[in-house]
């Protein structure tokens, strides 16, 4: 994915500053985070920034494509889903439905199958976000 500035002037946004200062936090965390999350370490940076603002661009960033919702193991549903930056176009997570470890891996090799179903749906596909669940091997070995 081309970076953000790029992307919102192509499609005809401007880099506001809830912009800039969401994409920071997501690219400044390792870890996925959700919108409540993310509100709150933008809420660090710039406390003039409302909630309402944070969740109408992770709205827009998604409907670029610069970003995907995930999910993941939570007690509050509100932090069940979080959002996965899509710089490669493609991104996989491993997670275990036992104690909500997520692995993530790069090689997927689905260039094969994207291709297959490109000529099926006669579509155009732009990225995949793919999820694998089971039990990891830290959980096997307990069981
Ligand atoms: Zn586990
Ligand atoms: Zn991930
Ligand atoms: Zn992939």
């Amino acid at each position: 994915m081309a970076n953000l500035i790029q992307l919102l002037h192509k499609t005809g946004y401007k880099y506001t500053k809830p912009r800039q200062l969401v994409s920071e936090v997501l690219e400044s965390h390792a870890e996925h985070l959700s919108a409540n999350e993310i509100w709150e370490a933008v809420s660090q940076l710039d406390p003039t920034i409302g909630r309402m603002s944070v969740y109408r661009t992770l709205d827009l960033f998604t409907q670029l494509g610069y970003i995907r919702p995930a999910t993941r193991n939570a007690a509050d549903i509100r932090n069940g889903i979080v959002y996965v930056m899509m710089h490669d176009g493609h991104h996989h997570h491993i997670i275990c439905q036992n104690c909500g470890q997520v692995i993530e891996f790069e090689d997927c090799n689905l260039d094969k199958l994207v291709e297959t179903l490109e000529k099926k749906y006669n579509c155009r596909i732009g990225g995949h976000l793919l999820e694998f669940f089971g039990v990891c091997d830290k959980c096997l070995r307990v069981a």
